[in-house]
């Protein structure tokens, strides 16, 4: 009931508003969906000039987003404070429970995986979980529903591996709010960090960053042969933190290539995945392409819904492209599998098998 004396005939004279009406559109999405085929990304590998070389251009785009994702200096070695919790052998591997400090404030837990009887240094890879899922699952002792086995198999074939929880997961947080997505909260976070001047894919990847140092120390890694390896959200952070340390020789993603128009500005994802206003100068495929030459893998599902197959097509040749200009298309690998956005190793591992 209106608070004021005015015959419903005069609303009913006004007229309706059909936001379906042909032509005429009030939503945002459309508009949206228009801006992004209006404005390509201004620094994309698509629209380098024959004449600059690749090494330029990439250089050009790591500066960019080394300066749009604002990262902290990750602790040393000796002030992370390791903890150790537990540990036991299982399988012909050892398990390592641990925490450590990567930032001043801020703890990380994670599991390591020893193969047993190791006689010398061997090469170990960094494993990231995708949302909704933790270090449990990596390691084998949770059932994983996109079979992200990762940190198990690698150490089966030979690798140390160190998976850990991510800000915002695992064994890190305890939402009350569940809302309509149980990712929420840790998405909302995003928003907390951007607002103070932070970022958490940069959050991220310096922690990823104070493991790698960790890593390093450690008496039986090559410090020479570490890669890095994730799922979906992990996917983004492991792909990132290549971006940002030379210390990672091969980088493989799992359920994360398609374009940001096709997923993540076409659908609900979670806060985490918008950092600054990359793709006003990017696409997703940008950010792959300037990896090359170094040894990258990417295994993608062909009915992914949240990263669709659609976006994967038109990325899959201009990353090859790279990879061709920098003469050594060898040290890319793409393999679409006929599933969903779930892990496989099948062809990722022995590639990573291969670099480190
Ligand atoms: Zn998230």
């Amino acid at each position: 009931m209106s608070p004021f004396k005015i015959s419903s005939k005069v609303k009913k004279k006004i007229g309706k508003i059909n936001r379906k009406d042909d032509n005429l559109n009030y939503s945002l999405q459309p508009f949206v969906t228009k801006w992004l085929r209006d404005h390509p990304p201004k620094l994309s590998y698509k629209l380098k000039p024959p004449e600059m070389s690749f090494e330029t251009w990439k250089q050009q785009v790591k500066k960019l987003i080394l300066k749009k994702i604002p990262t902290l200096e990750p602790l040393p070695f000796n002030k992370q404070k390791f903890k150790m919790v537990g540990e036991t052998t299982s399988n012909g591997i050892k398990f390592i429970q641990f925490s450590l400090m990567t930032i001043p404030g801020l703890r990380v837990p994670g599991i390591m995986c020893i193969p047993e009887n190791i006689e010398h240094k061997v090469p170990a890879c960094i494993c990231i979980h995708g949302h909704g899922q933790n270090i449990y699952n990596t390691v084998g002792m949770k059932k994983s529903k996109n079979k992200e086995y990762f940190g198990y198999e690698l150490a089966k074939l030979g690798l140390i591996t160190l998976s850990f929880d991510w800000i915002g997961s695992g064994v890190r947080e305890s939402f009350k709010n569940k809302y309509l997505y149980f990712l929420q909260d840790e998405g909302q976070r995003s928003n907390w960090l951007r607002f103070i001047g932070l970022d958490m894919l940069g959050l991220r990847i310096t922690e990823v960053q104070t493991l790698i140092s960790f890593l390093e120390n450690h008496d039986d890694v090559d410090p020479n042969r570490l890669g890095i390896i994730g799922h979906s959200g992990g996917g983004t952070l492991s792909l990132f933190a290549t971006v940002f340390d030379d210390r990672i020789k091969v980088c493989a993603t799992s359920g994360y290539l398609s374009t940001w128009d096709h997923s993540i500005l076409a659908m609900y994802h979670c806060g985490c995945n918008y950092s600054a206003d990359l793709r006003k100068y990017l696409e997703l495929y940008d950010v792959y392409a300037s990896l090359a030459p170094l040894p990258l893998a990417i295994t993608i599902g062909e009915k992914d819904k949240i990263f669709p197959y659609k976006g994967t097509k038109i990325s899959i040749p201009i990353i090859t492209e790279a990879y061709q200009e920098t003469n050594h298309p060898e040290n890319l690998l793409i393999h679409v599998q006929e599933e969903g956005h779930r892990f496989s190793g099948e062809k990722i591992y022995p590639f990573i098998l291969s670099y480190i």
